[in-house]
């Protein structure tokens, strides 16, 4: 799936002696969400929308893969009203979720004990409420006013509305920060990345998971199944993710965000059995391919003393 041809595109430009020069193949029409870097090559030829303008590309620089240019409307609060959290209700899904969350909740327990815990996109805040019952002093922020008042009716509260570099009211600073599956969402992930380690006390914990790029045996399963391959980018999709990590990619922006003593590992939130069992063998084959395979991954960073 990684096409190595450039991608056509990018304003034409004027040369010095006054002559209209063909656009670059491989320049990007926005910076590189990870490190500004203007050079990107197309990276998926299935995943562009139907008019052709928007491609998922990697930066030549630090090989991040993003959606470029950023679709309208693609960061929408309106994508997250009632309808989005109905499905979530149910209570098989809702037991389902408890346990994930709990499986996750050991994991960070075991680098960081308990303490006060924000978690930045937290949804309806269940994760807030398993953290609450197992003894964290919990803050939650969240961009959707329906989730944030989901949020606020779990837990008895008042949950913060809006951006974590814009909101004023939480305390802090915490020990731990938590982004489950947001980075991926955004139009610039490094501004939530730097506003969650200016919430961060000195050592503290920041807990970030994204999909995996490399999660090539759900890839495969996604192919047998649909009959397609599994588009990173679709036109009009309702949550599109605008960037694609991988554990090196992932790492290497927390690196450039001033995080360090940086753990990736396997974030195994599959909720169905099927999903379950496809991430199972991923995780199995993950030693023999020398890389994490994962339909999920979270990343443990410090920020420094
Ligand atoms: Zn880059």
């Amino acid at each position: 799936m990684n096409e190595p041809d450039g991608r056509a595109g990018g304003v034409p430009r004027t040369g010095a002696e006054g002559r209209d020069v063909p656009p670059s193949r491989t320049r990007a029409h926005r910076p590189c969400p990870c490190c500004g870097g203007l050079e990107a090559r197309m990276f998926d030829r299935s995943s562009r929308g139907a008019d052709q303008e928007h491609a998922t590309v990697r930066c030549s620089a630090c090989a991040l893969v993003f959606v470029d240019p950023v679709p309208p409307g693609a960061v929408d609060h309106a994508s997250y009203g009632a309808a989005y959290y109905e499905p979530w209700q149910e209570r098989r899904e809702e037991r389902a979720r408890i346990r994930m969350w709990r499986r996750r909740l050991r994991l960070l327990k075991a680098r960081r004990g308990r303490g006060a815990l924000l978690d930045a996109g937290c949804g309806d805040g269940l994760f807030l409420k398993v953290a609450r019952d197992a003894g964290w002093s919990v803050e939650g922020i969240e961009f959707s006013p329906e989730g944030a008042r989901r949020s606020s009716q779990r837990l008895g509260r008042p949950v913060a509305v809006g951006d974590l570099a814009a909101v004023s009211g939480l305390r802090g600073p915490f020990d731990v920060v938590t982004l489950w599956h947001v980075l991926e969402h955004l139009v610039s992930p490094t501004n939530l990345l730097d506003a969650a380690r200016g919430r961060l006390r000195a050592g503290g914990l920041l807990v970030a998971a994204v999909p995996n790029l490399d999660n090539l045996p759900m890839r495969a399963a996604y192919r047998v199944a649909r009959g397609r391959p599994l588009p990173l980018y679709e036109e009009g999709a309702r949550e599109p993710h605008l960037s694609h990590f991988s554990p090196v990619t992932l790492r290497e922006v927390l690196r450039r965000r001033g995080f360090e003593s940086i753990e990736i590992r396997a974030d195994l939130c599959a909720l169905t059995p099927a999903k379950r069992a496809i991430d199972a063998v991923a995780f199995c084959l993950s030693p023999l391919c020398g890389r994490l395979l994962t339909d999920a991954i979270v990343a443990f960073a410090r920020r420094p003393r």
